[in-house]
């Protein structure tokens, strides 16, 4: 069964990461092919933006402010560079300062960005972009022609030329111009880029992204339930087998009894004697007494798994109750014990199934007084508070770890430290006490160290 356990906790170690791997691997392809539809769609959306812009009957030229502008700094430069010898450093410099000039003028002089924009929104899309203008080449003209600037992987629209090659793969190339004034001329590209570009894809992307994390939480979720319950019918098919084998050493103490007994009755020594004889007798009766309780009590506790199991409760003074529980203890399996009684119920009555809580109590200081290594010294504390009877057992016994106080409640289980056999059990007391408390609509609770004692409190309305 374990074996099965680790193949399955080995699978789930394996399938949960592949899980995830797979589904960030689809989402990865629906965000690119998100992106690249929107690079088309936006990539058409220019071109028509383009169209109607010349289709227009009067056709505006969103460049004409730079025209101008670069027309007469060009003719300068122009004036400029003749005095400026070739090959010097004062060449070099003016040639970046005419280049910073040209791309500052038309980045900031140029009316085609405002045109976009106002084109995307009329068409219902995203208006925000960021625009990137590339100068390719750039030539000052006086007589001669002296180049400025040229980009090298720029060919003159050589058709294998690609958009990418200049910038990020998002930016959608818009249109190439080439302007050729009285004394420069210019060949450059204009560039869109949309800022918000990852929170339109993933706004679009949002149902297969949520429904994605849904299923990995879901079957992750799965894993663990599945794997939990493995664990707990593993826990209490332990559980039961150690049950059996306790269950098995307290039948045999009173059988073995009574075979000896009956043994014993066959001496003839024995048989002569009559005071010998209803001794036995009296320890069979005894024995047969106890073998009956402990065959009654599993009977029960199968009772209980099947039906609902029904109290029927009275309503009880709980003073008194204690009392006659208290008393019957200390003269029968308390004897040992030296009991504190602190009472503080007043004439509280609470609906209690007389039975059933006479047997949770008993169970509770047969415990205090059973795990016990010292002296046993037991409190009986009891008092009212916000209309429930709070009765708590404290005892100076040996204790119960935390790791056990989570389970001790459970059928069959048996704090597992120190020997099993050392202290009889079943493994049923708690179990009993708990239900017990519950039907009656109350709880029970522990607080307990190791070594010092425990305190057992059972809450039950009032
Ligand atoms: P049983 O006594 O038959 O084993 P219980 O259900 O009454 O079964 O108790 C379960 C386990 O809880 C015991 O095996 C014991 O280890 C621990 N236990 C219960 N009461 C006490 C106590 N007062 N002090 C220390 N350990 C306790």
């Amino acid at each position: 069964m374990f074996k099965q356990g680790n193949i399955i906790k080995l699978l789930g170690i394996l399938a949960i990461p592949l899980l995830i791997a797979s589904q960030i691997i689809i989402l990865k392809g629906i965000w690119q092919q998100k992106d690249e539809m929107l690079y088309s769609r936006y990539r058409s959306l220019t071109q028509e933006a383009a169209a109607s812009l010349r289709s227009s009957g009067q056709y505006i030229d969103p460049y004409d402010t730079v025209r101008i502008i670069l027309d007469y700094a060009s003719k300068q430069y122009a004036d400029e560079l003749v005095e400026i010898k070739s090959d010097s450093a004062e060449l070099t410099s003016k040639k970046q300062d005419i280049y910073d000039y040209f791309l500052i003028a038309l980045n900031e002089e140029q009316d085609y960005s405002a045109y976009l924009s106002g084109f995307f929104e009329r068409m219902g899309f995203e208006k925000d972009f960021i625009h990137r203008i590339v100068i390719n080449n750039l030539d000052i003209i006086d007589g001669d022609t002296i180049n400025i600037y040229r980009d090298d992987s720029f060919r003159n629209f050589v058709p294998s030329f690609t958009a990418a090659s200049h910038g990020s793969k998002s930016s959608i190339l818009v249109q190439r111009q080439w302007f050729s004034g009285n004394n420069y001329n210019l060949n450059f590209e204009y560039y869109i880029d949309f800022s918000d570009k990852q929170k339109m894809i993933l706004r679009e992307t949002a149902t297969s992204l949520a429904m994605s994390i849904l299923s990995i939480i879901l079957v992750v979720t799965l894993f663990i339930i599945t794997y939990n319950n493995m664990i707990k019918e593993k826990r209490l098919s332990d559980l039961k087998t150690d049950f059996i084998n306790n269950m098995t050493h307290e039948l045999k103490t009173p059988l073995a009894t009574i075979t000896v007994a009956g043994k014993t009755l066959e001496m003839d020594k024995v048989r002569q004697n009559d005071g010998m004889i209803l001794d036995t007798a009296k320890l069979i009766g005894k024995q047969s007494v106890h073998l009956n309780q402990l065959i009654n009590m599993i009977l029960e506790i199968s009772m209980w798994e099947r039906t609902q199991f029904e109290l029927s409760k009275k309503p009880t003074n709980v003073t008194d109750i204690m009392n006659d529980i208290l008393l019957s203890f200390q003269n029968g399996g308390g004897k040992t014990a030296k009991i504190d009684t602190d009472l503080r119920l007043d004439d509280i009555s609470a609906e209690l199934d007389t039975v059933y809580f006479t047997t949770m109590i008993n169970n509770l200081l047969s415990n205090a007084v059973k795990y016990n290594e010292r002296n046993p010294e037991v409190k009986v504390k009891g008092l009212v508070e916000n209309g429930m009877v709070h009765i708590s057992i404290t005892d100076n016994g040996i204790g119960i770890t935390k790791a056990d106080q989570r389970h001790i409640f459970e059928k069959f289980y048996r704090a597992s430290g120190g020997n099993i056999h050392k202290y009889k059990g079943l493994g049923l007391g708690l179990y009993y006490v708990k239900k017990i408390a519950e039907a009656h609509g109350g709880d029970v609770k522990l607080t307990s160290r190791p070594g010092k004692g425990s305190i057992f409190t059972v809450v039950i309305p009032c």
